[in-house]
């Protein structure tokens, strides 16, 4: 072992990914895996590689960037890119035969004019705000992209292959907003018709309505927290059949003795209370470690369940193990699947108070992937 990094567990993400596809499958909807943001901080690549080999066929990102990194790492599994800004030129995503995601009509017009570019139709997935308020398009401006659409469709610029939405509120089973943004979907579809827009794929369901919302898995699924194993809400959105993918340790910097009284780390927030051996472990802000874990961020160190002891630093931070035999090199698990006694990224969300998507999207490019399991 490096003296720190991320085990990613390919395995885990194969075996979850066929999970998610199972039930999909029950209602004969395909499943997207999604791996946005560098696979959810797992590694796109290998991740979009064990999704697919436990049954996605789809993969989805945000940007056209991240999306062009997989063609490049020669994935060719259809595949959606959906956070684009306008202006934004689509030429290389058209010819390596990326779907785009389209909300606005200015972004319908970058798409239609990169497609031109590229002497290619470029294949479109519409976008309806069906209660999240944030992208798509509104139910009342939604006449009029599909109008756009149906003339760039008619010119041969563009083909609708989807129309999709996004939850508010899945990861809360029985919110109220559920069945109302479902309803304004099938509202959004009939509308589609009436203009003569006919997708092959209506889409709308992530990780907490692949997980609890067969209604609303239509044509496809898009998980993907829950391809990693982690819950979208954990006590809340089962996630029992899945396994985390990502284990963070690091190894001790160096282990040594000091008097009661002694403080630790910047600002001396914390202050030894009889005589102890402190630890450094080499993972840090730098290294997406929260500073918010300052105190409070749990670990497993010398076989005991711990806590950090005063300030996250950029590049480390030190733990008070007692008289516990720690000694340098020895290893500290910040978090992993839990089977060791190990805290989980559910554990590290609770105690920084934000969510396991953050935790582990956030492990820095300085920690280096370590990948198990087949296709490691
Ligand atoms: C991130 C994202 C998903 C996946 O969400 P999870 O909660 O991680 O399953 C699905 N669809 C869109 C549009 C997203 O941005």
């Amino acid at each position: 072992m490096v003296q720190a990094e991320a085990v990613i567990d390919l395995d885990a993400i194969r075996a979850n990914t066929a999970y998610l596809a199972e039930r999909a499958a029950t209602r004969s909807a395909a499943t997207m895996a999604v791996v946005k943001a560098d696979g959810y901080g797992h590694g796109a690549v290998p991740s979009a590689r064990a999704a697919l080999a436990g049954g996605a066929t789809w993969l989805g990102v945000s940007t056209v960037g991240e999306a062009l990194e997989l063609r490049a790492a020669g994935i060719d599994s259809p595949l959606l890119s959906w956070l684009n800004a306008p202006g934004t030129d689509f030429t290389a995503a058209v010819v390596s035969d990326v779907d785009l995601g389209v909300p606005s009509i200015p972004l319908l017009d970058d798409v239609v004019a990169s497609a031109k570019r590229a002497d290619r139709t470029a294949r479109v997935h519409l976008k309806v705000d069906t209660g999240l308020g944030r992208s798509g398009a509104t139910p009342a401006d939604w006449p009029d992209l599909l109008t756009a659409a149906a003339k760039a469709t008619a010119e041969g610029t563009v083909e609708v292959v989807g129309v999709w939405s996004h939850f508010a509120c899945a990861d809360e089973p029985g919110h109220p907003s559920i069945a109302a943004q479902i309803g304004v979907f099938h509202e959004a579809l009939e509308v589609a018709d009436r203009h003569g827009v006919h997708p092959q794929l209506r889409h709308m369901a992530n990780s907490a309505g692949t997980l609890t919302l067969p209604e609303a898995y239509f044509d496809l699924v898009r998980p993907g927290v829950s391809i990693y194993g982690l819950s979208p809400n954990p006590g809340h959105v089962p996630a029992e059949a899945l396994r985390p993918a990502m284990t963070l340790r690091g190894r001790v910097l160096i282990a040594k003795r000091v008097p009661a009284g002694h403080g630790v780390s910047y600002g001396h927030t914390y202050h030894t209370s009889a005589p102890t051996t402190l630890a450094v472990v080499p993972l840090g802000y730098g290294d997406g470690v929260p500073r918010h874990a300052s105190s409070v961020g749990p670990l497993l160190l010398g076989g005991v369940r711990r806590r950090i002891a005063g300030r996250v630093c950029m590049d480390q931070f030190v733990v008070d193990v007692g008289d516990d035999p720690v000694s340098d090199g020895d290893e500290a698990v910040l978090f992993g699947p839990g089977d060791r006694g190990e805290p989980t990224a559910d554990d590290w969300a609770e105690a920084v108070g934000t969510i396991n998507y953050e935790i582990v999207t956030r492990i820095g490019a300085r920690v280096p992937r370590t990948y198990v399991g087949a296709g490691a």
